[in-house]
């Protein structure tokens, strides 16, 4: 069996690779957008999308029961906890992780293609999977989005009215550690009026258009 081609661009062989130094603009294909759950990533890049169909935003694969509303193969891959280590055992993931107890990953093949293709690729994950791809693909862009304050956060996550009192405990612990490491990212950005965010967001991306 042949190996998964992969682009010598965005996927150095070894380590031994310098990194590249972070170009905000157009010229990187990969993007990673991370912040803490309920900060508005998916919001933000749904408008953003609306606007730029081209985009590409990178279906997960995740052990996590659905919420209301959302489809597999559409929002996630729901997975259960055996086939997600499978595809781990497989090394069929580009990163991986473990998020308020459950498992989370960017499905490798897939954004293979699309970058073959030429086409960006945008991955919205948590921490430690952003840490992973600045290892393996030092050339992607690395953005991370934080909340105007800890308490919208936690009535951001509380209006989307899909996770338990559990569920919500977890998400705010994590997000206090995963905004301490906000300086790690090429780009920082404050999501408090959707509309600024997404454009700033455009300006970032697609820097020629008006
Ligand atoms: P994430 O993808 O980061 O977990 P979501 O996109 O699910 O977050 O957003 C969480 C909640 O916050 C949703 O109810 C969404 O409508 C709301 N939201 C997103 N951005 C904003 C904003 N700028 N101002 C107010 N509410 C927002
Ligand atoms: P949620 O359960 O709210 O959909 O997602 C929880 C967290 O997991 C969010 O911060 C989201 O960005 C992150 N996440 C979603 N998909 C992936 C993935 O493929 N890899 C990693 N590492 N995190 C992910």
């Amino acid at each position: 069996m042949s190996e998964q081609p992969r682009s010598p661009l965005i996927f150095p062989k070894s380590s031994q690779s310098p990194p590249l130094a972070a170009r905000p603009g157009a010229e990187q294909t990969l993007i990673v957008f991370t912040g803490p759950s309920g900060v508005g990533k998916g919001t933000v890049l749904q408008a953003l999308l609306a606007l730029h169909p081209e985009l590409k935003v990178s279906t997960s694969a995740t052990t996590r029961k659905p919420r209301d509303g959302e489809v597999d193969g559409q929002h996630y891959f729901f997975l259960t906890r055996s086939q997600f280590q499978d595809m781990v055992a497989q090394d069929e993931f580009l990163e991986w992780a473990e998020f308020a107890g459950n498992l989370y990953g960017t499905p490798r093949l897939p954004v293979f293609e699309r970058i073959e293709q030429g086409q960006r690729v945008i991955l919205e994950i948590e921490l430690e999977g952003a840490r992973q791809v600045r290892k393996t693909a030092p050339s992607a862009l690395q953005i991370f989005v934080r909340p105007p304050s800890l308490a919208e956060l936690e009535a951001r996550i509380r209006k989307r009215g899909q996770d338990s009192e559990e569920a919500i405990a977890r998400r705010l612990a994590r997000a206090e550690i995963e905004l301490a490491s906000a300086d790690e990212f090429d780009i920082c950005l404050t999501n408090d009026s959707l509309e600024q965010t997404v454009a700033e967001l455009e300006k970032i991306l697609f820097p020629g258009h008006s």
